[in-house]
């Protein structure tokens, strides 16, 4: 008999355990009222980004990009374009040829950041980009060109044209001083003089998800909307200019960079973010700003996981009641490893071989628990992407007054092309609470820097036309 109530008391603690688990991961699972609610507010704060009056305060920032149209197949020359801000800084060459036979060539090189350089002054980071330009320059040989350069900096800018953008803030790891208020073309202009070793144009400076659109409208068309799901996480599209309060003119359109990530800043998604949400944001660089970024960004979701796994660790659920080393160390579980753990092809020892190579020290339980961990953090990821997005197509269509809409996102980022369920359950949800518009998504190949060539194709021609 004792026997029999000691084995009732360890099965009572385990589905006590379970039951706890299970409570833990709820505060993650949203319901479509609250997605649909996600979605409302998302368009709320859109408006308010537009609206002369709120722009200010505004959290979610509708930046106007002076990208005035898609490419057209005209567009024409050689360019040089910098991609800073996601994944990889890089360097490439682009030819783009126009005419019957259209074609884009590209040559590229990855450089490596240092962190002491993202976090350093922003002279060092700016001289640090001039010297890996000067490297690929010598390496293509052609340093006598001065050829017209685009700049695709991810980060949010304001811009008065083309090619001024003045930082508005850092987000994801960047912190270098001296650079937020400062017209970053400015920047890069000043840091090519200090080198005195070649000279360029730079005609253009681009966000990722502008370069991401243009380089699918390039291939299709119908492609006005732009989405980078990475290390970060932001959408742009083809506003109406009149509906851009800020800049002049009722005619056409133009591409506003939405900055959603800032989307929450404000404190209007309160209601869903979870504790642990709150413990990635004050572990952040950047505390209480890019909210929605932070809860669904590939740099912050390993954040979000490790966070629960350590109180579930401390709660006594997980890796034997011991938070090791390893689980206290911020960032160990990139988009890759958390991509690998999701993966359906993979079998709980192979979990458990993924965690042993981080340092964790786990049980065949513990492997279940973390793989459940880890579905449900990027799952809700997924799903309030979705929400945004379904407020942007729907804008759309009711800015063409359409009960229907046809239309093509241009997609790029780390988390969207290489995590196993973020694209489907993402495309399931903004088909579901944006049931009037058909949505066709594109990946892009090599988005930021074919895209950052074709707007400065656009605005060297503009020049040209204006006489400059
Ligand atoms: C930046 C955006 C960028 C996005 C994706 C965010 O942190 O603020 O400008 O588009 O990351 O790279
Ligand atoms: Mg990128």
């Amino acid at each position: 008999a004792k026997g029999a109530a000691m084995v009732t008391a360890v099965a009572y603690r385990l589905t006590e355990q379970a039951r706890q688990i299970q409570q833990t991961m709820a505060e993650f699972r949203l319901s479509k009222a609250q997605l649909l609610e996600v979605k409302k507010r998302m368009k709320v704060e859109i408006e308010r980004g537009l609206k002369k009056d709120t722009h200010k305060e505004a959290t979610v920032k509708m930046l106007p990009t002076f990208v005035r149209r898609t490419p057209d197949g005209t567009e024409n020359g050689d360019f040089l374009a910098l991609d800073l801000g996601g994944t990889n800084f890089r360097v490439l060459l682009v030819k783009i040829r126009s005419g019957k036979k259209r074609s884009v060539e590209m040559h590229n090189k990855i450089y490596a950041i240092p962190i002491e350089v993202m976090q350093g002054t922003g002279e060092e980071l700016f001289d640090h980009i001039v010297y890996c330009i000067s490297d690929f320059l010598d390496y293509m040989g052609m340093k006598s060109a001065r050829l017209p350069l685009g700049f695709t900096f991810s980060f949010p800018c304001h811009q008065t044209s083309l090619d001024a953008g003045i930082l508005v803030t850092w987000t994801k790891g960047f912190k270098a001083t001296d650079c937020e208020g400062e017209d970053v073309v400015e920047l890069l202009r000043e840091a090519i003089k200090r080198k005195e070793e070649f000279e360029l144009d730079v005609v253009a400076i681009v966000n990722d998800t502008v370069g991401t659109m243009m380089t699918c409208a390039y291939e299709e068309p119908n492609c006005e909307v732009g989405l980078i799901a990475g290390t970060g996480s932001n959408a742009c599209y083809m506003e109406e200019t009149k509906n851009i309060e800020i800049v002049e003119g009722n005619e056409g359109r133009m591409c506003v960079n939405m900055e959603w990530g800032a989307f929450g800043d404000n404190g209007c998604l309160d209601d869903i973010r979870t504790k642990y949400d709150q413990a990635v944001d004050e572990n952040s660089l950047n505390e209480g700003k890019q909210r929605y970024e932070k809860m669904c960004s590939g740099m912050y979701l390993g954040e979000i996981v490790r966070q629960i796994l350590i109180d579930l660790t401390k709660r006594g659920f997980l890796f034997r009641g011991q938070i090791s080393e390893t689980l206290k160390t911020r960032g160990i579980f990139e988009t890759k490893f958390l991509s690998q753990i999701e993966s359906d092809r993979l079998a709980l020892l192979q979990v458990r071989a993924i965690l042993q190579q981080l340092g964790l020290d786990s049980t065949c339980d513990d492997s279940i628990i973390v793989k459940e961990v880890c579905g449900t953090v990027s799952r809700r990821a997924a799903q309030i992407c979705g929400a945004g997005m379904a407020a942007v197509v729907d804008k759309i269509r009711e800015n063409r007054g359409l009960d229907h809409l046809d239309i093509t996102v241009g997609v790029d980022g780390t988390l969207y092309k290489l995590h196993p369920h973020f694209s489907r359950i993402f495309q399931q949800t903004v088909k579901e609470l944006a049931p009037k518009c058909n949505v066709i998504f594109l990946l892009s190949e090599d988005g930021s820097g074919k895209g950052a060539a074709l707007i400065t194709a656009v605005g060297c021609r503009q020049r040209d036309l204006a006489g400059k």
